[in-house]
C-alpha cells in the first residue's frame, strides 16, 4: 500500500511532463525502433505512458546484448516499474511498433497495463490476435484493451525494409 501511494505521488510528478497524443507516442516508439538498427537488431520500439506523458521508452536489444529476452516492450515495462517503484502499471498504456510476442503479452498482463496500442500485426509470432491471443484471454485475471494499426504503414515499413536488406546482403 505504501509503495502504491509512492507510485501515485510519482505519477503526480509525471503529470507535469509534456503530454503527447496517441500518434505522437507511436512516433516516439518508431524513433526508438530506429535506434535498434545501430546494433543490427530488428527495429521494434516501445513507450510506456501515463495520461500521454512518457514514463519510459526502449528498443529491441536482443542482438546488442545477445539476450533473447531483451524485447522493446519487456525493457520499457521494466524501466517503468523501476521509475514508478510499483509492480503494477494499471494506469499506464503501452505503445509498441510491432504486435507483442507471447513473452511480452504475458509481461503486459502481469504488469496490468491498461491499454495496448500497436503498429503492425505479427501473424507469425504475435500474441495479441495475430497468431494467438494472450492479451485478451478471458481466462486470465487481467485483460488489456488492444488498439491495433496505429501508424501501421510506418511500423510495417521499417521491419520489412530491415529484413529486405538482410536478404539482399545475404546475411
Ligand atoms: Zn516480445
Amino acid at each position: 500500500m505504501i509503495k502504491y501511494v509512492n507510485a501515485i505521488k510519482k505519477l503526480d510528478y509525471i503529470k507535469s511532463l509534456k503530454t503527447y497524443t496517441h500518434i505522437e507516442l507511436m512516433k516516439v516508439a518508431l524513433r526508438e525502433a530506429n535506434k535498434a538498427l545501430r546494433y543490427n537488431d530488428v527495429p521494434i520500439g516501445a513507450v510506456v505512458s501515463f495520461n500521454g506523458q512518457i514514463i519510459s521508452k526502449a528498443h529491441n536489444q536482443v542482438e546488442r546484448y545477445n539476450n533473447t529476452l531483451f524485447h522493446a516492450e519487456y525493457l520499457a515495462i521494466n524501466k517503468a516499474i523501476k521509475k514508478l517503484g510499483y509492480k503494477n502499471l494499471n494506469t499506464c498504456n503501452l505503445y509498441v511498433t510491432l504486435e507483442p510476442c507471447s513473452m511480452c503479452a504475458g509481461a503486459i498482463v502481469l504488469a496490468r497495463l491498461k491499454n495496448l496500442y500497436f503498429g503492425t500485426s505479427d501473424f507469425k509470432a504475435g500474441a495479441c490476435g495475430g497468431l494467438i491471443n494472450i492479451i485478451e484471454n478471458k481466462e486470465l485475471n487481467h485483460q488489456i484493451k488492444v488498439y491495433p494499426d496505429i501508424l501501421k504503414e510506418e511500423s510495417s515499413y521499417i521491419i520489412k525494409k530491415f529484413f529486405k536488406e538482410i536478404r539482399l546482403n545475404g546475411k
